[in-house]
């Protein structure tokens, strides 16, 4: 059973021009050198711009607050002025389900370039465990990859999503849990996943200021320890993932042999598994505490084999390395099946035996369609599914 709240009437964006007809600039995604612009542009001394850019900090991200006019470390008149040239509305949240195992998606409306176009739509998804929590956040409406297993592939790229919104996940997620101010200790949302919609190194710019964000002690406070990227295999961008991110890194690699992989992945036919796994070998940082993450889908038939296991772990040898086998999660018409149990279990175990941690992640909110590779706008699924009937 999937609980659906249709929330959109509660969660208004606050009207977006000013008195004098222009536009609003948001403050929200702006990292501290750019909020810090932006003020000095506003008019604010440039002595006083640090400060003000500090409090401004401590209020969005730490505080999670939503309204200049509660901002009380701000003098009333600075508030008010702030409130006419500035806004921090977040995106419209259009609905909230809660799947029977506590797993939550959001389907989010981003503000539409084009008037004439419907507004694009992301998905965030929660998911708790005992003692942790990830929040699975999206960097693209849609993707220009198709991998052939994943459902946000059949969706054509809308246009990546902006630092702002980006972080704006975060903030809609941690508004819905009550996370507010960020805890020390005991969080809902412990670890960050861009492994939503997209592909995180084709909008690398707008990824990397959202991560210098999250990552903030100051306010979002989320270690890049603890924020993994997931790629499918953007061989010219890995390398400035470690130098200028800093985070972790997780590749989608789902074949150990190039014709398999050209087929899951159509991007290997432009970077094939010997240049991926050499860039992943050069990864800046890379240690045994600091370990790349392999995503597998096991898909029956196709990549499942105990050949196919032994070969993995001959691939990766020498490459700090845990292996994440993810029973493949099933859309409406997939040309693909999940593999039986058994074959997943034989498969973890030869890569265990090689001395790999190799969970097998638990598919979560499949009721809801928010595992893995399930998301899509709502709005392009009901598009599918008006073609299905007819
Ligand atoms: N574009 C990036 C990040 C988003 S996809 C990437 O491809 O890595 C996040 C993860 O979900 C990837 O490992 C992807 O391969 C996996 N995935 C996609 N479709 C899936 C499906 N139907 N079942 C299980 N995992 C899937
Ligand atoms: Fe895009 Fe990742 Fe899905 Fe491939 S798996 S289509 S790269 S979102």
């Amino acid at each position: 059973m999937s609980v659906s709240l249709d929330i959109a009437h509660e969660n208004r964006t606050a009207p977006l021009t000013a008195p004098g007809g222009n536009a609003r600039a948001p403050l929200i995604g702006l990292t501290w050198p750019k909020l810090q612009e932006a003020l000095v542009s506003a008019g604010i001394p440039e002595k006083q711009a640090r400060m003000r850019a500090g409090q401004l900090w401590t209020a969005f991200y730490h505080q999670g607050l939503t309204d200049f006019s509660d901002i009380t470390t701000l003098s009333k008149p600075l508030r008010a002025e702030f409130e006419e040239r500035f806004t921090l509305a977040r995106p419209e949240v259009v609905t909230q389900q809660i799947s029977e195992d506590g797993t939550r998606k959001w389907l989010i409306r981003l503000a539409s370039t084009d008037p004439r176009a419907r507004a694009p739509e992301v998905e965030a998804v929660y998911i708790p465990e005992p003692g942790r929590g990830t929040l699975c956040i999206s960097s693209q409406v849609g993707c220009t990859l198709n991998c052939t297993f994943c459902h946000t592939g059949t969706q054509k790229l809308v246009r990546n999503l902006t630092a702002a919104e980006i972080v704006a996940q975060i903030l809609i997620a941690r508004d819905a849990l009550g996370e507010w101010p960020t805890p020390k200790e005991g969080r809902k949302i412990t670890n960050i996943v861009l492994m939503g919609m997209g592909e995180p190194l084709y909008n690398f710019d707008n990824v990397k200021d959202a991560i210098e964000i999250l990552s903030d002690g100051e306010g979002l406070s989320i270690s890049k320890r603890r924020i993994t990227l997931s790629t499918s295999g953007v061989v010219p961008m890995i390398e400035k993932v470690g130098s200028e991110i800093g985070c972790m890194l997780a590749i989608s690699l789902h074949a150990v042999n190039d014709p398999t992989r050209d087929l899951l992945v159509p991007l290997n036919k432009k970077y094939p598994i010997a240049e991926l796994l050499d860039a992943c070998r050069n990864f800046p940082g890379l240690s045994n505490a600091r370990r790349i993450t392999f995503e597998y889908v096991m898909l029956k038939g196709v990549n499942d084999s105990k050949e196919d296991a032994k070969e993995l772990v001959r691939l990766l040898k020498g490459i700090p390395a845990k292996i994440n086998l993810i029973p493949f999660n099933p859309w409406p018409g997939a040309p693909y099946e999940c593999s039986d149990w058994e074959e997943i279990e034989t498969f973890a175990e030869i890569v265990n035996r090689a001395g790999y941690a190799s969970p097998i992640r638990t598919p979560r909110g499949r009721d809801i369609m928010a595992a893995c590779g399930q998301l899509k706008s709502e709005s392009e699924r009901l598009k599918a599914s008006a073609l299905t009937a007819q």
